[in-house]
């Protein structure tokens, strides 16, 4: 499968996030939080104006799971999904920030979302990740597609199989190094406290799945 290239201001970016301008790795969850509820909002948002829709709460909710076997850590949500050509256009092209032009449209003012605003949230995943998937299925699709990347050299996108519409973003966590602790976020305790700590106003359950090693 062919691997595509990063459109270049994406690239730059990516490689920032890499090499990590934040030292507060932890921020990658906040950034993944928030797309899976700007996800469920664009549902809710979907509801408000299509008569054939009903949002039932109880349907839509973000979760995290951690695999110690694995090193994986998996952020999903139920909100919209995205179809092969917004995995293409939203993951593999930055600076326009799709969220925020839609907060915008719809007058959400979100004053926490910083980086955000800019665009850049989702490769914050890179921080703290070898290598990020992306398992997706747009509502209205019976299609759901695979992004995968592990930096700044590019991407695949192939078909996949996924039973409901929403979006799993799965994080091969990096291996430990001397200064880098990164097995924290596979913890149980770190992830609330990290979800405490940043993503408390998210009106949507975050729901916790940690597997024992
Ligand atoms: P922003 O959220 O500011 O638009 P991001 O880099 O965080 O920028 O995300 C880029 C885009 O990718 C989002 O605007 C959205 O269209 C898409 N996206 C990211 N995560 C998800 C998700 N979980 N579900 C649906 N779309 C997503
Ligand atoms: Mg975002």
């Amino acid at each position: 499968m062919a691997k595509k290239e990063f459109q270049a201001e994406s690239k730059r970016l990516l490689e920032m996030m890499i090499n990590s301008i934040y030292s507060q790795k932890e921020v990658f969850l906040r950034e993944l939080i928030s797309n899976a509820s700007d996800a469920i909002d664009k549902i809710y948002y979907k509801t408000l104006t299509d008569d054939s829709l009903t949002f039932d709460r109880e349907n839509y909710y973000i979760r995290l799971e951690a695999d110690k076997d694995n090193r994986t850590l998996k952020v999903m949500d139920t909100g919209i999904g995205m179809t092969k050509e917004d995995l293409e256009k939203n993951l593999g092209t930055i600076a326009k920030s799709g969220s925020h032009a839609f907060k915008k449209a719809n007058e959400i003012d979100d004053e926490h979302d910083i980086i955000g605003q800019f665009g850049v949230g989702f490769y914050a995943a890179f921080m703290v990740s070898d290598v990020v998937t992306v398992i997706s299925r747009a509502l209205g699709s019976d299609e759901a597609y695979k992004w995968e990347s592990a930096g700044a050299d590019g991407y695949t996108i192939e078909p996949c199989e996924k039973a409901d519409v929403g979006t799993e973003i799965i994080l091969k966590l990096k291996e430990n190094e001397d200064e880098e602790d990164y097995d924290q976020f596979l913890e149980e305790y770190r992830l609330k406290e990290i979800v405490k700590k940043y993503s408390d106003f998210i009106r949507y359950p975050i729901k916790m799945d940690v597997t024992k090693s």
